[in-house]
Parts: structure tokens; C-alpha cells; sequence
């Protein structure tokens, strides 16, 4: 007969850094958790809600830094489940964009723990609200694609010239995650399906008090990267949304470039 799960798991979207756009349930599951695994893009501001009593380890994951593998974090998670705790599993942003939550309800309902999953805001969707832009101003975009820059070991990655293709025709706004390391290839691809002019926003640390932005055009996206000095983690968006804004920019007087 098997064992009875005490404990519990809930995966939980911290949001892209502002500890403010936390949300209520959020607030809840970190206050009520006796154990807290925290990604290492996840604000400690938001640690402020948790017990005095709950343990929390960190255990970041970032793409080309050595960090806790996942698989410990899995074993991680379901011996202190097992064991009775009531395990928060932070995560930056929201836990089913990029985030691996996926891989981490999967693994745990293997082993017959069901985990509940809250939503947070995912930094791309931050990152262009920080600069007053709607993902889908109607004039401009009709939908929105979350990509990854990051190809899987082993695996080839997305195709760029075909999601040029799609956000061209289809007016869509594109919104990459984990693309900084990549950009020189990733410009090369998407320039294959859209026009050299075509507006791109590279935003750091959205909502964070550290935020920093560059608005440009996708021939100089890889330049304008370097030249600016943005890195990880940063979302590069493209689209005609951001048109506006580097008119903006254009004709600013005060250079737009890094705004804090
Ligand atoms: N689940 C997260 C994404 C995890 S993947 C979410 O929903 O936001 C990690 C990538 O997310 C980073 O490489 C970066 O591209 C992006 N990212 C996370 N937080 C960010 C922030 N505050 N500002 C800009 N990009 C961020």
C-alpha cells in the first residue's frame, strides 16, 4: 500500500521583480510554505512574506552558469513533499513560461505528489508595460509569441527565418527570453522575414529598480546590445508596437537610452 502524502507542493510565480506585482494567492503560498526553493531570478523582497520559521534554499538555475541541476532540485522537492513540508517552489515570473514548471509538475506527479501552480507576470509582458507599450495595440499586432534564444542541448533551436515569416504576415508581436548570448543569430534569422527597420526593445531587469532599456532596429539589434552593455536576463522584443516609442526616441532631445 502506498504511503500517504502529507506534505504539498505549489509551484509559484514571483513575477519578473517588482515585489509589488506578487499576487495575493502568491503572498498566501509563500506565507504559509515551510520550505521555499528559490530560482535565482526571483527578488529576495519577496522573502519577506515567508515564515521565520520556513527554510529556504537557493537554488538557481541559470542557462551557461553552473548551478544546482535540476534534477536535484526535483529530489529536492519531493523528499521534503514526502517528508510532510509544504514546499513553495519560487520561480521567476510566471513557473509555466519558461520556467520549467512543466518538467517539475511532471516529475512530481510521477511520483504522485500533485502540485498546485500560481501565475505570475511574466517578465516579457513587463518588460514592455515598463515602457508604456501594449503587447497588442490593435493598430499593430494581433498576437504575441513567447520564444526562447536558448536552444536545448542537443536540439537545434527555433527557426528564425520561419518565425520572421509568421510575425511579418500575421502582425505579431515577438517576445524573446534568454536570447542576449544568441542575438548575432538570431538578428541574422529574423532578418530573413522582416524588414531591417522593423522596431526592437532590448529590456534588462524589467521592473526592477535597476531596469534598463535600448530601443533600436533589428539590423543593429546585435550592436546596440553590446554597445549598451545589456545582458542576462533581458527580453528582446520585436515588433511594430515599439514603433512609437523609437520615434520617440528619434526625436527626443534627452537621449532615451538607458532609462533607470
Ligand atoms: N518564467 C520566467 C522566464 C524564465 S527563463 C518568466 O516568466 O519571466 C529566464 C529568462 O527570462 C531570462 O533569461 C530573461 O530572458 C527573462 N527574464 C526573467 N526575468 C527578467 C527580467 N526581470 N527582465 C528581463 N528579462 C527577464
Amino acid at each position: 500500500m502506498k504511503t500517504p502524502i502529507k506534505g504539498s507542493c505549489t509551484l509559484v510565480g514571483a513575477g519578473p521583480g517588482d515585489p509589488e506585482l506578487l499576487t495575493l494567492k502568491a503572498v498566501k503560498a509563500i506565507a504559509s510554505a515551510t520550505v521555499l526553493l528559490v530560482d535565482d531570478l526571483v527578488n529576495d523582497a519577496v522573502l519577506e512574506h515567508a515564515s521565520p520559521n520556513a527554510r529556504i534554499v537557493h537554488v538557481g538555475k541559470r542557462g551557461g552558469c553552473k548551478s544546482t541541476p535540476q534534477a536535484f532540485i526535483d529530489k529536492l522537492m519531493i523528499t521534503a513533499v514526502i517528508e510532510g513540508e509544504h514546499v513553495v517552489r519560487l520561480k521567476g515570473g510566471d513557473p509555466f513560461i519558461f520556467g520549467r514548471g512543466g518538467e517539475e509538475v511532471e516529475n512530481l506527479h510521477k511520483v504522485g505528489i500533485d502540485a498546485d501552480v500560481v501565475n505570475g507576470i511574466t517578465s516579457g509582458q513587463a518588460a514592455l508595460t515598463g515602457l508604456g507599450v501594449s503587447l497588442t495595440h490593435r493598430d499593430h499586432a494581433q498576437g504575441v509569441l513567447f520564444m526562447t534564444g536558448h536552444a536545448q542541448p542537443g536540439a537545434q533551436g527555433p527557426d528564425w527565418p520561419s518565425v520572421a515569416q509568421l510575425c511579418h504576415q500575421q502582425r505579431i508581436t515577438l517576445l524573446i527570453y534568454m536570447g542576449t548570448s544568441r542575438s548575432a543569430q538570431i538578428q541574422a534569422g529574423l532578418l530573413q522575414g522582416l524588414p531591417a527597420q522593423t522596431s526592437v526593445a532590448v529590456v534588462q531587469n524589467a521592473s526592477r529598480h535597476d531596469q534598463r532599456h535600448a530601443v533600436t532596429t533589428l539590423d543593429a539589434l546585435h550592436d546596440t546590445l553590446h554597445a549598451e552593455g545589456l545582458s542576462s536576463p533581458c527580453i528582446i522584443a520585436v515588433g511594430d508596437v515599439l514603433t512609437a516609442l523609437r520615434a520617440l526616441k528619434d526625436n527626443s532631445p534627452i537621449p532615451m537610452r538607458c532609462a533607470a
